[in-house]
């Protein structure tokens, strides 16, 4: 079962066992980082481990390597001595592991590490990049056999996940700690037991000044909301892929729910830039469901064994469910979207509505297949104009462009507007799809958009007097749908009841934005 670690990065000892004794429940091994320490509290790293009471990593991260120690080396190896310095028979006031650099040579401190039973972390770091084989340094790095191997390398793609997944496989039978820091690579971190890696490195997310490695993740939520410590390979993996995803609700979700049901299950962000990749790691880490994201729900369709006749109708998938090596797609867009706006208006139907819906992508064609059974009349805009078109012929709608011409055509059609472009979306959040409409204050506006909470669209709709809704009520309903599909029952109202109540911070932060 691989291990929680702590990354302790406060500039005091006594501020690093603060944190730790706040987050000790979730913790089986400390890691302090003299590197991030005032200069003089690492004259007193010796008793680290005395008073943490639980095994400690002694490392002085190099700032080559992503950490903060500037000195020479000279220096650097003293203090990794002093840490070690004094060995005690009781090897539980020792340090229990120190990390060393592969270039890192010092053989009389390696044995003496070695006899008061101080179990070496041999790490490389790479920054910037992969390297191309990947097991071979595994095994040219561990120079004896009770070392713990630590390769720790930036991945900028997908593909570089699946190279250490697959480098995890190759030395299966070996201690190691394979990271793959980067937004690309979060998961690798969750999925530590899948990766074959002895730990997985945390941090105190709200409590750390100094962040100790990009990508890290919160380790109460580690512990608490992925459960990392029943985490095991018979786990079912469920995720969603897309990208950025950097604010995605899904992963609490359906962790809460998975909590509260005591699945044996978790969900996690798989970021990706390329569907077949992701397609190709889902294959390898037997992943039984994905939720689709902007911008795959329509690339994911030759990927499909069987489609549902929504996402035949409506040519965007945003479910893919495993059965053996078929995956069967679904959209719960659809009926997300239509329950959402329907409940909100308090109507069964659009009839005499007139619509427009600005967008002509993924999501945007399950709104349009909704609103055409619906029986509303639509005018549908988009950058790409022959995008709006191809959507609007086969429903008989109206469609334009994102211009002067096209906020003109929408002053006729807009008792309701939605916007489903991902414009404004957080990280764009200063953007606005069609500035050039000026909002009679008549209107209801949707935008889809639930992060943040309130998108410059919806702020000048809500400034002008409209009625005015965003996409976290649908994003829950597409949700529940969608749940159903992975798991073959519905979420038992209880659970949907309690995450509503007892997540009402997160609910509130995600709609906060
Ligand atoms: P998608 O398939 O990638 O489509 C993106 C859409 O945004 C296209 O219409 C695209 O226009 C337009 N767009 C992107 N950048 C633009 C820009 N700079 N200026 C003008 N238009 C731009 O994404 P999707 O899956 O349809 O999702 C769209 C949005 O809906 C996302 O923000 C997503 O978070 C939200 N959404 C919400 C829910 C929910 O449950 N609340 C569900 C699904 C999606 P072009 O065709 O010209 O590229």
């Amino acid at each position: 079962m691989a291990k929680i670690c702590l990354c302790l990065t406060a500039k005091t000892i006594k501020r690093n066992l603060e944190v730790l004794d706040k987050y000790r429940q979730f913790v089986d091994i400390a890691e302090l980082r003299v590197d991030c320490l005032n200069d003089d509290e690492r004259l007193s790293i010796r008793r680290f481990p005395e008073l943490a009471g639980l095994p400690v990593i002694l490392t002085i991260r190099r700032d080559i390597d992503g950490g903060y120690f500037t000195g020479g080396e000279g220096v650097r190896v003293k203090l990794l001595a002093r840490g070690l310095a004094f060995a005690n028979e009781n090897s539980r006031l020792n340090f229990a592991y120190v990390d060393i650099e592969e270039d890192l040579e010092v053989p009389s401190f390696e044995e003496a590490a070695r006899t008061f039973g101080t179990r070496i972390i041999r790490s490389y770091h790479n920054l910037d990049g992969i390297i191309d084989n990947i097991p071979a340094k595994i095994k040219s790095m561990q120079r004896a056999g009770d070392e713990i191997v630590k390769v720790a390398v930036t991945v900028n793609s997908t593909a570089d996940v699946m190279k250490v997944f697959q480098a995890a496989k190759t030395c299966a039978d070996r201690d190691k700690v394979l990271i793959c820091m980067g937004h690309y690579g979060g998961y690798s971190r969750i999925l530590a037991e899948r990766f074959g890696s002895f730990m997985t490195y945390s941090s105190a997310l709200s409590e750390t000044e100094i962040p100790g490695a990009p990508g890290q993740l919160d380790v109460q939520e580690l512990a608490e909301l992925y459960r990392f410590r029943k985490i095991t390979k018979k786990t079912k993996i469920y995720g969603i892929a897309g990208y950025p995803l950097k604010t995605s609700i899904s992963p609490w979700f359906y962790n809460t729910i998975f909590g509260l049901e005591n699945a044996d299950a978790v969900y996690m962000s798989f970021p990706t830039d390329s569907f077949n990749d992701i397609m190709e790691l889902a294959k390898a880490l037997d992943v039984q469901g994905l939720s689709i994201a902007v911008p795959f729900k329509e690339a994911v369709l030759p990927f499909l064994t069987k489609s549902s006749p929504a996402v035949e109708s409506i040519g965007a998938c945003n479910t893919m469910s495993r059965v053996r090596e078929e995956w069967f797609g679904e959209n719960t867009d659809c009926s997300g979207f239509s329950d959402s706006l329907l409940h909100f208006l308090g109507k069964k139907n659009l009839k005499w509505q007139k619509i427009t819906i600005i967008g002509a992508g993924g999501v945007a064609r399950a709104v349009a297949a909704e609103v055409f059974r619906l029986k509303g009349k639509v005018l549908i805009l988009n950058r790409t104009i022959h995008k709006a078109r191809n959507i609007a012929v086969k429903y008989n709608f109206r469609w334009g462009g994102l211009d002067n011409q096209g906020a003109e055509m929408m002053s006729k059609y807009n008792d309701i507007i939605i916007q489903a472009t991902s414009v404004g979306m957080e990280g764009d959040d200063a953007a606005d799809p069609l500035e050039s409409y000026s909002f009679t204050g008549k209107e209801v506006v949707m935008d889809l958009i639930y992060t943040p909470s309130v998108t410059p669209f919806l702020k000048r709709a809500a400034f002008t007097g409209c009625r005015t809704i965003n996409g976290f009520d649908m994003v829950i309903r597409q949700a529940c749908l969608q749940y159903a599909h992975f798991m073959g029952r519905e979420i038992p109202q209880q659970f949907l009841s309690r995450l509503k109540s007892t997540g009402a911070s997160t609910w509130n932060r995600i709609r906060a934005g």
